[in-house]
């Protein structure tokens, strides 16, 4: 059988204008049977939907904060650098593959992006908006150990994944879903309440989560599997 082609959303830094991509999200897609590729900060609407149809899942991979701009809200003074030009190729590009009914998997910034562009809001900055006791979501090195846990809701993908109950996650965030978007459902959540993994119901194949499985999925055989689901299901 062919292998399905990955297409991941490039980590971009500004400041010193260089696209990259951290080998361990590239090895994570190797290791469950699919070939990575490094998408190109494409602008052209066009070519943007040719890259759509051209891969067959697409990992919508970490990084920074989407522009407030993008779900209404003026930037407060805790919100950290953004990047316009993510912005623009992964919310078009989303567009596009929700349309195709492409496998999509979102790892931390991509769960943010992923819930902005289907209508939902975020929490610009967990410590200075989330009342009461929030976990620690911003740990330090080494991210290969977990540090929280989430609680998995029954009758959801990653309850088929993972089972019921309670998975621990590594968690490298300051922001996080504020209002889920209309089409999302939540399937996990952290100690304090906050949403750590939403699906689209009726898709083939559209899981996405707060944590970062690539740092853990070695160690943790859970973590793997969502890899291997996401690999499996974008076989054609
Ligand atoms: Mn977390």
């Amino acid at each position: 059988m062919k292998k399905p082609l990955i297409g991941l959303t490039p980590l971009y830094d500004t400041e010193q204008e260089k696209l990259w991509m951290r080998p361990n999200y590239m090895e994570a897609v190797e290791a469950a049977g699919g070939i990575p590729l490094v998408l190109p900060l494409s602008k052209d609407p066009a070519d943007i939907a040719a890259l759509a149809r051209l891969c067959d899942g697409f990992l919508f991979t970490g990084g920074p904060d989407v522009h407030p701009a993008r779900f209404g809200e003026e930037t407060l003074r805790f919100c950290g650098a953004i990047n316009e030009q993510r912005d623009n190729l992964e919310l078009a590009l989303l567009n596009e593959v929700q349309t195709l009914q492409k496998p999509v998997l979102g790892i931390c910034r991509g769960i943010q992006l992923i819930n902005v562009g289907l209508g939902g809001t975020l929490y610009q900055d967990i410590p200075a908006q989330v009342e009461g006791l929030p976990v620690a979501h911003s740990q330090q090195r080494p991210y290969t150990v977990p540090i929280h846990t989430v609680t998995v809701e029954p009758n959801t993908p990653l309850a088929e994944i993972a089972g019921p109950g309670e998975l621990l996650v590594n968690s490298m965030h300051h922001q996080a879903i504020r209002e889920l978007a209309p089409s999302l459902r939540c399937a996990a959540r952290s100690k304090d309440g906050l949403v750590e993994c939403v699906y689209l119901p009726g898709h083939p194949f559209f899981l996405a989560v707060q944590w970062h499985p690539e740092y853990l999925w070695k160690e943790y055989q859970v973590q793997q599997k969502i890899i291997n689901r996401f690999v499996d299901a974008s076989k054609t």
